[in-house]
């Protein structure tokens, strides 16, 4: 946080009048079939996409999804986007079977300024996430600017991401705009009192990222599978739940920086647990913090709810990741879905909201949540490595001191 100061052309002062626009977006959506069931990220390019249309660009479009590890695999096409893209901005979308070669650069020919032009999938090319000198140069002699939108691959040295700006002018939309308004200068600089809830499956990959956020918040909170590396490192039983012994001695040390920082650090105070991990397993309220012998926490208690309840509506600034409980099977989704509407309220009381990842988006939708945040973060890793400090190579790439 904070330490992202890189100087970094935006799209409005750049000069795109009439131009060929490469932009690198995050349409990494879900699919059912042919049919896209989220189209939140498609949504969240539109202000960067209609300010190229307003300069009679010609845009092109490149794109990942999913893992297909650099073979053609039609279930990780980018062709259900079209119809979407058609509906949203009223103007023609060609689709390019190959996001680079002689079919690309036709189609890039033929097409009329003020169209768009979607190329297929940058992972069906091993070169992309190579960071592949010549395919870079390939996509790049595509277009005459690059505009980066994929927030979510900043994080990512690939050749979309880190190659292309060595070969075109570059700038950034307006979606990495917003995310490093949010993430960056809003968490950077918070109004206080600022709190962050933490959740998801473990603590190692977050350890950093804790370590960061204790230099800056007033309350951190602990939810999801991480709790129980934190109870076992205060010497609390945890029955069979989830546990990273090698991660205990973190959990400790992260324990002791939150007391000598005087920051209020919350772990749940009981959970609702099952003796088996299966939709339908019957369920027990712990009514303390231990967990008892044989079984297994998978969702924060009633009485956690209403202490987290109380600490998020006394904060000015909350930023939450990870899911509190197993929140793909419904009974245990309750604990997240009764934050997701706790959040919603105080963002509506005035407090700035801003959550991040996959999983924390989806516990949203389930709550009928997801637009009543200050700022939903389309990038799960990309935002965890920014509020780490971390300098994300992808903005490196695009910063003009280099
Ligand atoms: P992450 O990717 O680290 O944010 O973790 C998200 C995952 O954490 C989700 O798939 C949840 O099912 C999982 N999770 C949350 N709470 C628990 C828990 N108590 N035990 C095991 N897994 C959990």
């Amino acid at each position: 946080m904070g330490k992202q100061a890189l100087k970094l052309k935006r799209i409005q002062d750049a000069e795109l009048k009439d131009k060929k626009v490469l932009v690198r977006v995050d349409y990494n959506v879900p699919l059912e079939g042919t049919t896209v069931t989220d189209q939140t990220r498609i949504q969240e390019t539109l202000p960067t996409l209609k300010h190229l249309l307003e300069s009679n660009c010609k845009i092109i479009l490149l794109s990942h999804l999913g893992r297909p590890k650099g073979v053609v695999d039609d279930k990780f096409s980018l062709k259900p986007v079209v119809p979407v893209l058609k509906q949203m901005l009223k103007t023609q979308v060609h689709f390019g079977v190959d996001c680079m070669g002689p079919d690309a650069e036709k189609l890039v020919a033929k097409a009329k300024p003020g169209e768009v032009i979607l190329l297929e999938n940058l992972r069906f090319h091993p070169e992309e996430e190579k960071n592949d000198t010549s395919f870079a140069k390939a996509l790049a002699g595509l277009g005459d600017y690059f505009i980066q939108d994929a927030f979510g691959a900043l994080h990512r040295s690939h050749a979309s991401t880190v190659g292309i700006p060595k070969y075109l002018p570059s700038a950034i939309g307006y979606l990495v705009q917003k995310e490093l308004e949010f993430l960056d200068r809003t968490l950077g600089n918070p109004q206080r009192p600022f709190l962050a809830l933490l959740g998801g499956a473990k603590i190692s990959d977050k350890i950093g990222v804790i370590h960061r956020l204790l230099e800056r918040v007033n309350t951190l909170l602990i939810g999801g599978g991480m709790t129980y590396t934190f109870l076992a490192a205060q010497g609390v039983s945890v029955g069979k739940s989830l546990v990273e012994k090698d991660k205990i001695q973190d959990a400790e040390k992260i324990i002791e920086e939150a007391y000598n920082r005087n920051v209020a650090f919350l772990v749940p105070a009981d959970h609702v647990m099952v003796k088996e991990i299966r939709p339908g397993a019957p369920t027990l309220v712990s009514q303390a913090m231990a967990v008892q012998e044989d079984w297994i926490g998978v969702d924060i208690g009633p009485h956690t709810v209403e202490l987290f309840s109380e600490k998020i509506a006394e904060s000015k600034t909350i930023f939450w990741n990870g899911p509190m409980g197993i929140f793909e099977m419904e009974p245990f989704s309750h604990g997240s879905v009764e934050i997701a509407k706790i959040l919603a309220q105080a963002t509506e009381a005035g407090a700035v909201t801003v959550v991040g990842g996959g999983d924390t988006l989806a516990v949203l939708a389930k709550a009928g949540a997801a637009d009543k945040m200050t700022h939903c973060s389309t990038g799960g890793g990309a935002s965890l490595e920014l509020l780490e400090g971390k300098v994300l190579p992808g903005l490196s790439a695009l910063s003009q001191e280099n």
